[in-house]
């Protein structure tokens, strides 16, 4: 099989173009051509109007070697790259003598440790503090609709994870020379995804799509000797002479392990608090503020793709911002949602987060995306859990600036330039569930958080015209944008100090995300696998 890259055609054209345009740029005859497959497919639309989509494709010819020798030096044309995965380990054969491995915390990079663990025969016991996702969605809608909350069963706790009720964008920035990505797509795929998330360059899947995929990858998990065990909250690790030996349970029931897993994600701040108490090594990690913003989701795609907006193969546009303040912060989008809505992601009783999340059609009329300044541990010094701290104190202000119901503060972009409390919605309508209180949202970040994002926006609007249109809305406050501490683990994946204990995923500082949340997983389970080969 050989790829050929960089290969651009008009974003309407027919399978037979595509053919054709192989077949000419490889300089080979129409029956040379055996077969093909689309390995990506990104667009390209810095000119708006001609809008061009780029292949990169696996192609089966008749002479392969033939071609690639003549094509040698063309950087587009190669041998394509084996990205199967191959397992590094099995688990003995007969049984073997060890303590099934736990894993805590079943959002993405928990599954992939324990699918991954699973699959080599190594039977993980998954300990997950929130329910089953079906039940999990009934309470995730409660804060919504009824405003209330259930501190271990929301929006970030549960199975699935803390991107279960999102738009499930599938793309990273990571290094992944193993194709471990891969992997995480083709499992997904299997679970019943779209097929074409292994090829678009941008994949998502939305919300109601995901909850049925996870079910089916815990069904997977089961059936290979896995148990994933609900509303069973870990509140203490088994220590003796540095090594983890287990783990308690908040019903006070202890399970023995010399493998333990921690993939609990950014908003497990009691166990983060419980980790430390313990020794743990920890240490403080930037991470950033700000808030939701909503613009019609049809301005966003006028403004992308000109005449083009609304052809289904581009779909909904997404956009990518940031600017360089005068005060040396950097402002930025993030988790861009096209088509979606805002939603309250608190997993804390009287406290507002926003973040956001849309379904597969991405058909919501607004899109939104957080827009946010970066801060690091000068701006929160006091050890490791000083960036909980000021997240807490954050959230705990935008809950007062709502009113103390769960309704999240607000304010119009021309109103939070001009520096006044908004009073009254434009166009656009905010989309966050249970509501808006319309305010002034200085107050809720730091100074100098807010003269970054008053800086920002006008230079935003001359990137995407009418960005600073005076009734886009902002939600706020967006603080868990990534987890604001590290649990340092060393070349062996194990905690610093304490061996045996395998941080991992996004909680840990080692993912973004829900594709590198599920890679980092993979890795763990390898080296998971090996230690317990080893008989270490
Ligand atoms: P998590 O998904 O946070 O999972 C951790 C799990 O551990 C949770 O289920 C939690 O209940 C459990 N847990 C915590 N403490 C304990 C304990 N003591 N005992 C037992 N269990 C415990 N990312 C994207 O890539 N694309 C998106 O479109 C996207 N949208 C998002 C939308 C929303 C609304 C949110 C909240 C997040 C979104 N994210 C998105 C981010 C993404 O969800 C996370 O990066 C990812 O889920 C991190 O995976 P994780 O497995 O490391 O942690």
């Amino acid at each position: 099989m050989l790829r050929l890259t960089d290969l651009k055609l008009p974003l309407e054209h027919t399978e037979d173009a595509l053919r054709q345009a192989m077949i000419t740029r490889l300089g080979v005859k129409p029956a040379d051509l055996l077969g093909f497959t689309v390995f990506k497919r990104s667009y390209d639309a810095r000119k708006r109007g001609h809008i061009t989509l780029i292949y990169a494709l696996d192609v089966e010819l008749r002479d392969e070697a033939a071609v690639l020798a003549r094509l040698a030096g063309d950087a587009h044309v190669g041998p394509a790259p084996d990205v199967g995965y191959k397992f590094v380990a099995r688990a003995p054969a007969s049984g073997g003598d060890f303590h099934r491995p736990l894993v805590i915390g079943f959002g993405p990079c928990g599954l992939f440790v324990a699918l991954l663990l699973a699959q080599m025969g190594f039977r993980p016991i998954v300990l997950e503090r929130g329910k089953a996702v079906r039940e999990r969605t009934q309470d995730t809608w409660g804060l919504w609709r009824k405003r209330d909350l259930n501190p271990d069963s929301n929006v970030q706790f549960g199975e699935g994870g803390a991107g279960t009720f999102s738009d499930g964008k599938l793309y990273s920035q990571i290094r992944d020379p193993h194709h471990h990505g891969r992997k995480v797509l083709t499992e997904f795929v299997a679970a019943g995804a779209p097929e074409e998330i292994l090829y678009v360059s941008k994949p998502h899947i939305g919300t109601f799509k995901l909850v049925s995929m996870i079910e089916q990858m815990r069904e997977n998990i089961t059936a290979l000797g896995g148990e994933i065990r609900f509303s069973q909250r870990v509140d203490d690790l088994l220590i003796e002479h540095g090594h983890v030996r287990g783990v308690t349970l908040s019903d006070g029931t202890q399970l023995r392990s010399d493998h333990v897993v921690l993939a609990v994600g950014h908003s497990a701040r009691d166990t983060f608090e419980m980790l430390h108490g313990k020794g743990v090594f920890m240490e403080a990690k930037p991470f950033s503020i700000g808030f939701r913003a909503e613009h019609p989701q049809s301005q966003i795609d006028t403004c992308r793709f000109g005449p083009q907006a609304g052809h289904p193969i581009l779909g909904a546009a997404d956009y990518k911002l940031v600017h360089h303040c005068r005060n040396g912060r950097s402002v930025y989008s993030f988790c861009m949602c096209p088509g979606g809505t805002v939603v309250a992601a608190t997993s804390e009783p009287g406290r507002v987060v926003t973040n956001g999340m849309s379904q597969y059609s991405r058909n919501e009329r607004n899109a939104n995306s957080a827009i946010v300044v970066g801060i690091s541990p000068e701006d929160y010094p006091g050890g490791p859990l000083a960036g909980i701290a000021l997240q807490r104190e954050l959230e705990t202000r935008a809950f007062e600036l709502g009113g103390g119901d769960y309704n999240a503060p607000a304010q119009l972009f021309g109103d939070f330039l001009a520096g006044r409390a908004s009073t009254a919605l434009g166009e656009v309508q905010p989309s966050y569930k249970p509501g808006v209180t319309l305010t002034d949202l200085a107050p809720s970040l730091p100074g100098y958080a807010i003269e970054a994002i008053r800086e920002a926006i006008p230079a935003f609007a001359r990137q995407i015209r009418g960005y600073d249109r005076a009734d886009a809305i902002f939600t706020g406050v967006e603080t868990r944008t990534s987890s604001p501490l590290r649990i340092t683990r060393g070349d062996d994946f194990q905690s610093l100090n304490v061996k045996g204990l395998y941080p991992a995923g996004e909680g840990a500082g080692y993912a973004g995300g829900i594709l590198s949340a599920g890679v980092d997983g993979i890795r763990v389970a390898e080296a998971v696998a090996l230690s317990i080969v080893a008989g270490r």
